[in-house]
């Protein structure tokens, strides 16, 4: 069974589901827009929503300069193998990045969520696909890294 599999089986049991609060349509995003997801919102009908954006939780402002992995995707940052830079100029935003991750795990289980619904290719919310030095990459963000070593399954609003 793949982790997609296992991400849907997941949702489907979850009666609270912690969402990437841009696939919601939050104007938390970078550039200061959301990402409304209609099969997102078809997904979650019945279910408790817990809308979280790691970045802005961590003091990120919106919008922000955008940011992607270098050296390793988002389970390598977790691991302070990898950072988070900022695509022009590089600065380093690898702590904000993590404390964002944390708050996302502990949103998730002081809301008791059994599964999470991410945006796709973000640093921090991507769950198969992230920008890694340029390129995009497998792997995932470093939220979607720390939620799976959490224990909560995740999936992306591509996999639903
Ligand atoms: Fe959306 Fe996640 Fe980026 Fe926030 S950090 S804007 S929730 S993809």
């Amino acid at each position: 069974m793949s982790s997609g599999d296992d991400g849907r089986e997941a949702l489907r049991r979850s009666e609270t589901v912690l969402v990437s609060a841009c696939l919601l349509g939050f104007r938390c995003r970078y550039d200061g827009e959301g990402r409304p997801a209609e099969g997102a919102a078809a997904a979650l009908a019945g279910k408790a929503v817990v809308p979280v954006c790691p970045e802005a939780g961590a003091g990120l402002g919106t919008p922000r300069r955008p940011v992607q992995l270098s050296g390793g995707d988002g389970a390598a940052v977790g691991e302070g193998a990898a950072r988070a830079v900022e695509v022009e100029g590089g600065a380093d935003r690898t702590e904000a990045f993590v404390r964002g991750a944390q708050l996302a795990v502990e949103a998730a289980r002081r809301f008791g969520a059994g599964a999470a619904v991410l945006k796709e290719r973000s640093p921090s919310c991507g769950c198969r696909e992230v920008w890694c030095d340029g390129r995009r990459i497998r792997g995932a963000g470093v939220a979607a890294a720390a939620l799976r070593r959490g224990g909560i399954p995740v999936l992306s609003e591509d996999e639903l």
